[in-house]
């Protein structure tokens, strides 16, 4: 007899506004972010801020190229702290949070700083190339670009994440065994699992697979060690694993180096366009003007945007295949299912958003999805099963 499916109870009206906020609060920091960066150039404020930077730096290119991005990243800032103020306000209200104030402003500073070092060691690099190679820039960008994503997903767990959250080893002894039990099955094995100190921030729960090389590793949130149970977790463990052996981590790099290749071309093929026929007379007709850095951002931002379903797609793809693995590596599908109940109940997922929503914005199936493919699953293996027998 096939399993009968379990009526999924329907998201709640405060479940559909708090989604619906956090859209509309993403989407405004985005319109403003784009309008900064049409305002700067069609103003020609883009060229004051160059000369500015070449009077800070004494003229010196390097120098400038770095006051300038400091100051960017000033106005960019301040232009979206409101935007981050309201979504810190959100949590609250919606009793997803657990982190004060003052925690929250120093995380602000520390996560302004991180971008701003990034964002000046890609800048610098950019320009630096630009000056090196006028004509094929955008070729030997890509490759430096690809070799710092490389060295970007090996360094996050290790040295960005830290910045936010505190990490240790897992201590369970039984969910640590279990985890090695479904490695060897799978004939690989996981470096590590690390308890993510989530709850000094937010009620929520989460789990990821991070790192690349010697850095791989599955962390879970405390807030998910809490709160479930052992099946629970090693359905989730299962989950992480999937991405480990279907290498999806290697796959989305992939993505991102083909991405970035097309972005660069577009970059290039734009700047000259809007050059050659001084569509902004603030800008120099030489590629290495860096006051052309908000059009270089304005085309990455447009591609971004427009590439989004594709990548959420992408995403929910491996999503699914990391599900069907974990299915198929755990003995009973019932703590799979608990665990997305649980999930969506403690995040106030929504478990049905709108077709088009989970489209456009979502990097995971809906959980009403994968709980009724889990259930379809299951009922078809049982069924096989049950034939086997007779
Ligand atoms: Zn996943």
């Amino acid at each position: 007899m096939a399993a009968t499916p379990n009526p999924q109870p329907a998201d709640s009206v405060e479940v559909r506004r708090y989604n619906r906020l956090q859209r509309w609060l993403s989407m405004a920091d985005t319109v403003i972010g784009f309008a900064l960066l049409v305002v700067l150039l069609v103003t020609g404020w883009t060229g004051k801020l160059r000369d500015w930077s070449y009077l800070g730096a004494h003229q010196n290119y390097f120098l400038a190229v770095f006051l300038y991005v400091l100051m960017f990243s000033i106005i960019a800032k301040v232009l979206s702290a409101p935007f981050d103020a309201v979504g810190f306000r959100l949590e609250h209200q919606y009793n997803l949070s657990n982190q004060k104030v003052r925690s929250w402003l120093w995380d602000e500073c520390k996560g302004w700083l991180v971008n701003l070092v990034l964002g000046t060691i890609m800048v610098e690099l950019v320009y630096g190339i630009i000056r090196l190679a006028p004509q094929r820039w955008w070729i030997v960008a890509w490759a430096v670009f690809v070799g710092l994503f490389l060295l970007m997903a090996q360094l996050a767990p290790v040295v960005l994440m830290p910045i936010f959250y505190k990490f240790k080893p897992l201590e369970n002894e039984t969910l640590r065994e279990r985890l090695t039990r479904l490695g060897e099955r799978a004939g690989t094995r996981v470096r590590g699992v690390y308890e993510w100190k989530l709850s000094e921030k937010s009620k929520k729960a989460n789990a990821a697979l991070t790192g690349l090389g010697s850095t791989r590793r599955i962390i879970l949130s405390d807030t998910l060690l809490e709160h479930y149970t052992d099946d629970e977790i090693e359905a989730i463990l299962a989950h992480e694993l999937g991405h480990h052996v279907r290498r999806h981590i290697f796959k989305g790099i992939l993505v991102q180096v083909g991405i970035t290749f097309l972005g660069f071309w577009l970059v290039n093929l734009v700047l000259r366009l809007v050059l050659a026929r001084n569509w902004f007379p603030v800008l120099s007709s030489r590629l290495y003007d860096f006051a052309n850095l908000p059009l270089m951002v304005l085309v990455v931002t447009v591609l971004g945007f427009l590439l989004m379903p594709a990548l959420n797609a992408i995403s929910r793809r491996h999503e699914r295949e990391a599900d069907r693995y974990a299915w198929e590596n755990i003995a009973m599908i019932e703590p799979f299912i608990a665990a997305m109940q649980k999930l969506a109940e403690q995040n106030l997922a929504e478990r049905e958003p709108s077709k088009f929503i989970e489209w456009f914005f979502h990097s995971h199936p809906s959980i009403g999805k994968r709980i009724a493919a889990a259930e379809a699953w299951a009922s078809q293996h049982q069924s096989v099963e049950a034939e086997s027998v007779t």
